[in-house]
């Protein structure tokens, strides 16, 4: 039997000889044993039971293959709440509660004397978006799409277990909305914006659905098919909200300007101070 201890410093050992990222054994054993941080400290010396023992290694050896530990943990935090995610849905990024804080700030802005607004999501992929909005701001009406059936399965779990009123639609990118000739106030997307050519990390490459990462030769295809026709699905004043890529502005601009001429936009910088959302104001006037 080997302690707490023995167990983590062990685990460490072997991630820092690989040169990878020592936090996991803490955060596994967090998510395995049910404890907060500050608990573990106050059990270093204790024994650790066979059936955790096991499933720690299960997840470790996961993890030295190359798994994103939000997988094997089957969780992962967005905007304070636990998301189910798998590997049919992209893991939920910072950068993302970053665009859902402007789309609530937005909606103070321009919609606080509506009861009801109305919101999509295209290509919702584990929710995190359609469901956060849905639970900050109770005078939306979130309707959510995706491609994917698999990842509509993990949204809809997430929708449940969170207690979020979100309709899922399966279709693609605008198709669905269409049909069924939703108009809507607020359009959100953050779709697949990488370069089919771009290096990216390994353990985003090997696991992560690439149906939710690659956007096409410039990272600007799936914005182009959404720009053609997303009018169709806005009523006479709307916002759209989309997260993109960092080195993506200057394309995204020419793309604008060929799409939506006289439209007002704004791209906002993320906290690492890269280009990451942005907003075009359709009839509204830029605040
Ligand atoms: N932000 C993700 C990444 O860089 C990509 C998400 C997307 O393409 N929408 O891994």
């Amino acid at each position: 039997m080997v302690t707490v201890r023995q167990l983590i410093k062990e685990a460490e050992k072997k991630l820092d000889e690989q040169q990878k990222d020592c936090n996991v054994p803490k955060v596994l054993f967090y998510h395995l044993s049910n404890k907060e941080p500050h608990q573990l400290y106050l059990m270093m010396d204790e024994e650790v039971d066979e059936e955790l023992y096991q499933q720690f290694q299960e997840g470790m050896k996961r993890y030295m293959d190359g798994e994103p530990i939000q997988y094997i943990k089957g969780k992962e935090t967005f905007f304070s709440r636990d998301f189910i995610v798998n590997e049919n849905v992209l893991i939920p990024r910072y950068e993302t509660e970053e665009l859902v804080e402007n789309i609530l700030y937005h909606i103070d802005d321009y919609f606080e004397d509506k009861e009801i607004i109305d919101l999509c999501d295209v290509g919702t992929g584990s929710g995190a978006i359609a469901v956060t909005l849905a639970l900050e701001e109770e005078k939306l009406n979130v309707t959510a799409t995706d491609i994917s059936e698999e990842a509509l399965e993990v949204a809809r779990q997430n929708a449940k277990e969170l207690g979020a009123d979100v309709t899922f639609c399966r279709g693609d990118m605008l198709e669905p909305l269409i049909e069924r000739n939703i108009k809507v106030d607020i359009f959100v997307s953050n779709p697949p914006y990488i370069p089919r050519q771009q290096e990216i990390e390994d353990v985003v490459k090997d696991n992560e659905p690439h149906v939710a990462l690659f956007g096409g030769d410039d990272g600007l295809y799936f914005y182009r098919k959404i720009f053609e026709r997303v009018k169709l699905v806005l009523k006479d004043k709307a916002l759209l909200a989309f997260e993109m890529g960092f080195d993506q502005k200057e394309i995204m601009e020419e793309a604008l300007a060929f799409y939506f001429p006289d439209c007002p936009y704004q791209i906002l910088k993320d906290m690492n101070g890269k280009d990451r959302m942005l907003f075009i104001y359709y009839h509204l006037k830029e605040h």
